[in-house]
């Protein structure tokens, strides 16, 4: 917390929201130095180091003004004597907001019991389901607690290292936070089971050093083919977290050796027309695998997530995953929901597709608020974390997306409430079928329904999303049919 850090944090926020003025954000910086100065960390080293590191998060996920200046204030309220009329006076309501929001959070009793764990979570969702930003401060927060977990008791590392990979990696998922979900749960995966993360990590390091040769020569091939062109385009290899290939090897029962496991690149280039363009060059020059490409620009993911995804056999006939992108995309592939809140540099027009790309998340958790058990929260924060999905098609050609294992039902809740509701069959691509058919990618959906006809008790079990399910669940317990 030299004014040479300060000048750093405030000159990063300066490359991407140049027009913005950081008079507060200094005078944040100021405050928490200011108020923390009798402070220290576990690490012994002083407290404020936590408040930074948090900020510089925040700003290398390029966030805006006010999250930052939270997040250097985010512990203000809950561990000094700083009065939230203070903060109101100093740096107006909106920031106060937010220091609350994540000050409610920290005050969350978490117990290793599911239940009360999910209740809690089920209420920390909903409080903060307004503001975003709050759980963005919150997760940032997360991530430095964890990058100094060791300097605790064996007991707390294991219990917050366990709350972490449980539930802040499968929110950071959830909000398409890949980079920090992985770095999440490898921070918890080395306390939780440190034996099998030792291990690993040094058979992924040789390994990785017998790939750079291959990805080397897959790398020149790539730049001799567009040599002519001039299409902007940088390569980068693909690491996967070491805990997600160690779920692998779990779900597989598998040793590592015998987990396949391509060699995966990335292309980022400057617009889409060159995505499709650096396609047709790696496609004539590499044998794609037949049924390999995937194009999720034009049909993103539920998550926003945007790439073409193909597999080719390599120059040494290994084969090579490759995923071509936006540096647009890229950063929502790798920041999610927080990549929208970038200040566009030169541009003075807000995103005006925010409200549009967050409604997901606030539809998801508005459903959520129907389940009556935290039992049910949990069961519905599971599935709905999967995201694997298909997409299926109305007569008239709109696509819905839906989790793997859907079925008609949750297509016609899907579509509309009411069509849900009065649901008496399904016919898939002209074919009947039944009410537990499991939908497939392309299959085009058509909804009988009844006038009259109600939702029957079956049917929750014949459901897999959380909209569906909560619909049901609505209108049998309004006619007292399930408790
Ligand atoms: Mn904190």
């Amino acid at each position: 917390m030299t004014p040479q850090e300060k000048d750093r944090l405030v000159a990063e926020f300066a490359t991407y929201a140049p027009h913005v003025d950081t008079a507060l954000l200094d005078k944040a910086y100021d405050f928490s130095v200011r108020v923390h100065a009798d402070q220290s960390r576990a690490s012994g080293e002083h407290y404020f180091v936590h408040c930074q590191s948090v900020a510089c998060s925040l700003v290398e996920w390029k966030m805006d003004l006010p999250t930052i200046c939270a997040g250097l204030l985010h512990d203000t309220i809950e561990d000094t004597p700083t009065p939230q009329e203070l903060l109101v006076a100093e740096f107006g309501e909106e920031i106060t907001r937010l220091v609350l929001g994540v000050t409610k959070l920290d005050r969350l009793e978490y117990s290793s019991r599911d239940d009360v764990q999910a209740e809690n979570w089920r209420k920390m969702l909903l409080a903060t389901a307004q503001d975003i930003r709050v759980i963005i401060i919150k997760l940032a927060d997360r991530l430095h607690n964890m990058k100094t977990l060791s300097f605790l008791s064996d007991e707390k590392r294991q219990r917050i290292a366990h709350e972490t990979i449980a539930l802040y990696a499968p929110l950071a998922h959830r909000l398409g936070m890949f980079q920090l979900k992985g770095e999440l749960e490898d921070l918890s995966f080395r306390h939780l089971w440190p034996q099998e993360f030792a291990d690993l990590e040094s058979k992924v390091n040789a390994l990785l050093a017998t790939r750079e040769v291959t990805l080397k020569q897959f790398k020149e091939s790539v730049e001799q083919a567009l040599a002519s062109t001039d299409i902007a385009h940088r390569i980068l290899s693909r690491t996967k977290s070491l805990y997600s290939i160690y779920g692998k090897m779990t779900r597989q029962d598998k040793p590592f050796e015998e987990i396949q496991d391509g060699l995966g690149v990335r292309i980022i280039t400057d617009s889409v027309a060159s995505c499709y363009a650096l396609l047709g060059t790696v496609h004539t020059q590499f044998k794609p695998v037949a049924g390999s490409f995937t194009d999720y620009i034009s049909i993103p993911k539920m998550n926003l997530y945007q790439s073409l995804h193909t597999t080719v056999m390599g120059p040494g006939g290994e084969l090579v995953e490759i995923q071509i992108r936006t540096e647009d995309m890229h950063r929502t592939a790798e920041y999610g929901i927080a990549a929208h809140w970038r200040y566009k540099t030169g541009e003075h027009t807000k995103d005006t597709h925010l409200e549009e790309k967050l409604n997901w998340l606030r539809q998801w958790i508005e459903w959520l608020q129907d389940l009556k058990s935290p039992r049910e929260f949990l069961d519905s924060l599971k599935t709905d974390l999967e995201l694997n999905q298909v997409f299926v098609f109305t007569p008239a050609g709109d696509v819905k997306a839906l989790p793997a294992g859907a079925t008609p039902l949750d297509f016609a809740f899907a579509v509309h409430t009411d069509i849900g509701h009065a649901c008496v069959g399904a016919h898939v691509n002209n074919k009947m079928v039944k009410l537990d058919y499991q939908l497939k990618s392309g299959d085009i959906c058509k909804i009988q329904t009844k006038r009259g006809s109600m939702p029957k008790k079956d049917w929750l079990m014949y459901v897999k999303t959380a909209r569906a399910r909560s619909k049901i669940r609505h209108y049998l317990r309004e006619k007292g049919i399930v408790a």
